[in-house]
């Protein structure tokens, strides 16, 4: 009995010694010692980031393409996070509003497709203008038998805009913050269209579209705003975030004369750029792993990344501070303007 008793008290010791040390490995773990980044970031989580980026990314998700089990799976798991970081859902049905998926030739019969809209209210919820921060979820799938895992297109547009909502939940912003993770881009920026069509989003109340697509991988590290050709009052604010941003930050691919390096109708901006609303879209330079399997996530790079979300968050900020010069600087709407307030 006796040897029993110190053979079960043994075992019990044995896993507290375990569980504590488990809890202390994992307490200990600190942003200063994920691989790969050195900057200690100021505003975002910038392991919480990285992780949805390795998971959204995995071969597991299959690419992601819009209307298959792996674009349905990134969504569980970007709503997740929301839920994880008190996001509020912004429709009254829940986080989902349903997109249209159109079949295409490798998907006759696609599934449901959705974007997902939290919003962090401001200083008077339900009014003003807003700022609508939009990352796609979807990336091209599988073809000819190999996984495009998009870790740059776009699951590091979706890290930052989870890491920007739970930084703006800490530190309330002045005015309403809408967050959406927008299904179908690379098939026609079908979540967009249904974001402007529907009315899911208080359209009338839309001052700047800030649009995240490939925000994590730059040797250069530099990190580009386009959309000040179309306003170019926004110069100035992203001059002012520049001269202190931890990335190097610059304006451009967003003039006629760039050709095919004009990226003003390249993602889901246009779509608020076509109904006058001013934009700001964030990415990289294309790189080799541009719509290219070799889109991982060991491939991104993990510092510019983080620098790159602190920025955002400094960008996002400034815009708010001066958010309604900004939607004075909206133009006549090429689509009806819809009525103002939270959809009821
Ligand atoms: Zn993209």
């Amino acid at each position: 009995m006796t040897t029993r008793k110190s053979i079960a008290l043994a075992a019990i010791l044995g896993l507290v010694a375990l569980l504590l040390g488990a809890f202390l490995l994992l307490s200990g773990r600190k942003d200063d010692e994920i691989p790969g980044v050195t900057y200690k970031p100021a505003f975002v989580d910038a392991s919480a980031m990285l992780h949805l980026v390795d998971v959204l990314a995995s071969d597991a998700l299959e690419g992601r393409a819009s209307g298959t089990p792996g674009s349905e799976a990134a969504r569980g798991f970007i709503r997740k996070r929301f839920e994880e970081i008190g996001l509020q859902p912004w429709l009254k049905t829940g986080w989902e509003q349903p997109v249209t998926i159109l079949p295409r030739p490798e998907l006759p019969e696609p599934g449901p497709g959705a974007n997902l809209i939290g919003w962090v209210p401001g200083k008077t919820p339900g009014a003003g203008p807003v700022i609508v921060v939009t990352a796609h979820y979807d990336h091209l799938g599988i073809r000819d038998g190999e996984i495009y895992n998009g870790a740059d297109d776009n699951a590091s547009g979706c890290g930052a805009l989870v890491a920007l909502a739970a930084h703006f939940i800490g530190h309330p912003p002045q005015h309403d913050l809408l967050f959406v993770a927008l299904d179908g881009e690379e098939v026609g920026f079908l979540g967009a269209r249904a974001l402007m069509r529907d009315a899911a989003i208080p359209l009338g109340r839309v001052a700047l579209n800030i649009n995240l697509d490939m925000v994590s991988r730059s040797d250069a590290g530099e990190l580009y705003a386009a959309g000040a050709f179309h306003t170019p009052e926004l110069a100035a604010l992203i001059s002012e975030i520049a001269a202190t941003a931890p990335v190097t930050l610059l304006m451009g691919h967003d003039r006629p004369e760039d050709g095919p390096n004009d990226w003003t109708l390249q993602s889901d901006h246009a779509v608020f750029q076509q109904a006058g609303i001013p934009f700001l879209y964030f990415g990289v330079e294309d790189h080799p792993g541009y719509h290219n399997p070799g889109d991982d996530f060991s491939a991104i790079t993990p510092d510019f990344y983080v620098r790159a979300a602190d920025t955002l968050v400094m960008v996002t900020r400034a815009a708010d501070t001066i958010l309604p010069e900004i939607f004075a600087l909206r133009r006549a709407p090429a689509e009806p303007v819809q009525p103002e307030g939270k959809p009821e």
